[in-house]
């Protein structure tokens, strides 16, 4: 038996049968004769333009599932057109006849050299993008065309995933049921794959530096999250370990686990909701064990496309079978979260009495968009509340608006409910009392949180935007996004502002956005005195885990201690050192 050690991201053991994944292209170098440059050339437009139709689907698919992590290809998107790059390779072929593979190759080598001079951690971390991107264009060299989907077609429910890199493009082509665990030879690079492999629930080991080449395919390997191990030919008992384990974590078991509610080590209870974006989303919220679901975005009616949002009876449907699903937790609907171009082509195609239109076609996501557009047209927000009011009768509802930065437009927004309620009282329906909600996500309503808290049931504070209007950081744009940093202290404090001004007027107050998701942030979160959350279903049982081995005494000291800090490197060493000496367990902090 080999044992290999490495940095656990994800806990749990698995055995399985290794499937070893090569991403880092091995290119030969040959030379064309002077009559097959155009074809070599035509051979790297062609590699160029399907990988471009490669990440554009990868991002669609998961702006739909995961849409925090759809930037994550904006970069590699940027890339393609890079000068530096494939116009670059271009020129290498040209010029030294050689085959596009190889220059390929010679251009990443280029730019490899550049960035080991450069002393920004982030702008070095995008050699991982660029690597990334690499191995996209020279698989698509190949004549065959494989995809990593067509490459991990052998994977079976036995299999555990070996690979040099599991980088996040390829980690979101994985057929996730199929694989058990897998081990990675890289390591910090893959940090945005071990949060996959957190939300997936998946024992993961990074970092073992050349696991790739010591496991061959098909041997039988344990990948031991917990221990940070990966084992090579294990032994019969580490094979019953393994196995124990699994026993251990079958669904019956399991299952009680996961529905214990959340508290910390000291018995303070912490909610931990689910966000979904379908209504089949319900089932994995209810297998990772969320209390409810404290965001429902409901405005993948309006995109997704699938079924028309303009009728009354079919979003009454959804909601109904979601507050059903779901009892006897409670069920926070937000209101149509779109913005003016997404409804304007999502109506496209229709006939559209009301004629309304947007004045010209604008992609800014900080024009009309949330509780404002909803505003703008009261007939289709009126048939959401409707709705929602009807279905209320079938469990527990909260309706929240997203996207408020006055109070009166939260006025107007609880007149437009109290007419949708006065419309059914009309139809002879008997109506129910819903509390309704604001997201705090404008700086504007965290400053006004005192005044807005007079005039609503709850809070739910929504950092993914949240921290991008207060830093003024774009994370769709590249050249900024290192600065979108949960934890700046103007983050902390306007998380803390926020919090109190909540408690003074005694309404519940959670968090919904994907910062909850960090183990690590979480418990600076509930330092500073929130115990309501909602996140991703898959990052719920490590939450619990973590917290229930944390005190909250000692979470409120480290708060205090991180709220006297000026840098975002000194919070986060702090936080780190803290939790360490805590007895975390291990891995999921690293
Ligand atoms: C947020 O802004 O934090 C949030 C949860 O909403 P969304 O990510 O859908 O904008
Ligand atoms: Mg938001």
């Amino acid at each position: 038996m080999q044992r290999l050690k490495g940095i656990g991201v994800s806990s749990g053991i698995v055995a399985g049968r290794a499937v070893v994944l090569i991403q880092r292209a091995q290119a030969l170098r040959y030379h064309i004769p002077p009559h097959k440059v155009d074809h070599e050339l035509a051979r790297l437009e062609e590699s160029r333009a399907r990988s471009r139709a490669q990440l554009v689907e990868i991002q669609e698919r998961l702006s739909r599932r995961r849409p925090e992590l759809s930037s994550l290809f904006d970069a590699q998107l940027l890339m393609l057109d890079d000068p530096m790059l494939l116009p670059r390779a271009a020129t290498i072929v040209r010029e030294q006849r050689v085959n596009a593979e190889w220059a390929v190759q010679q251009v990443f080598r280029e730019f490899g050299a550049v960035f080991e001079e450069v002393a920004d951690p982030y702008l070095r971390e995008r050699q991982g993008d660029v690597a990334d991107l690499v191995g996209r264009v020279h698989m698509n060299l190949r004549t065959h065309a494989a995809t990593p989907r067509d490459m991990l077609k052998e994977l079976d429910e036995s299999s555990v995933l070996i690979a040099d890199e599991l980088t996040p493009s390829l980690a979101a082509q994985v057929d996730w049921t199929k694989v058990r665990g897998f081990a990675t030879d890289a390591g910090s690079r893959t940090y945005h794959t071990a949060i996959l492999a957190r939300s997936l629930d998946v024992p993961a080991v990074v970092g073992l530096h050349n696991a790739s080449e010591q496991v061959q395919a098909g041997q039988v390997v344990v990948v031991d999250g917990s221990r940070s191990e990966l084992l090579i030919d294990p032994t019969a008992d580490e094979l019953a370990r393994a196995a124990q384990h699994t026993e251990d974590r079958r669904p019956a078991m399991h299952d009680a686990e996961r529905r214990r509610p959340a508290s910390t080590a000291d018995g303070v209870p912490i909610k931990l909701d689910a966000n979904i974006e379908f209504p089949d989303d319900l089932a994995a919220a209810r297998y990772a064990g969320a209390e409810g679901i404290g965001l429902y975005r409901s405005e993948f009616l309006v995109t997704s496309g699938a079924d028309d949002f303009r009728d009354e009876n079919r979003q009454y449907e959804i909601y109904r079978r979601m507050l059903e699903g779901m009892a006897p937790g409670v069920v926070t609907v937000r209101t149509f979260d779109v913005d003016e171009e997404q409804l304007a082509s999502r109506l496209a195609n229709r006939p559209f009495a009301a004629g309304w239109e947007p004045e010209e076609p604008r992609a800014s996501r900080q024009g009309l968009r949330g509780l404002r557009l909803s505003l703008a047209r009261p007939d289709l927000f009126r048939v959401q509340l409707r709705a929602l009011l009807r279905a209320a009768k079938h469990g527990h509802l909260r309706i929240m608006c997203p996207f408020v930065s006055s109070v009166e437009q939260l006025r107007e927004a609880r007149a437009m409910v109290a007419h949708a309620a006065c419309d059914l009282t009309r139809r002879g329906e008997t109506v129910t009392h819903v509390p309704v909600g604001v997201m705090i996500e404008i700086p504007a309503a965290a400053y006004t949180a005192d005044l807005l808290a007079r005039e609503v049931d709850f809070f739910t504070i929504g950092t993914n935007d949240l921290i991008q209007y207060c830093l003024a950081v774009d994370r769709a744009d590249e050249r900024v996004s290192r600065l979108y940093e949960p934890l700046h202290p103007a983050i902390l404090r306007m998380i803390l502002m926020v919090r109190r001004a909540a408690r003074r007027r005694r309404i519940p107050v959670s968090l919904c956005g994907e910062m909850a998701s960090d183990p690590a942030v979480l418990t600076l979160l509930v330092g500073l005195g929130l115990t309501e959350f909602s996140m991703t279903p898959g990052a719920i049982p490590v939450a619990k885990q973590v917290l229930s081995e944390l005190r909250s005494d000692e979470l409120r000291a480290l708060a205090r201690r991180v709220l006297k800090l000026a840098t975002i490197d000194d919070i986060e060493r702090v936080l780190l050192a803290a939790l360490g000496r805590l007895t975390l367990i291990k891995g999921v902090t690293s």
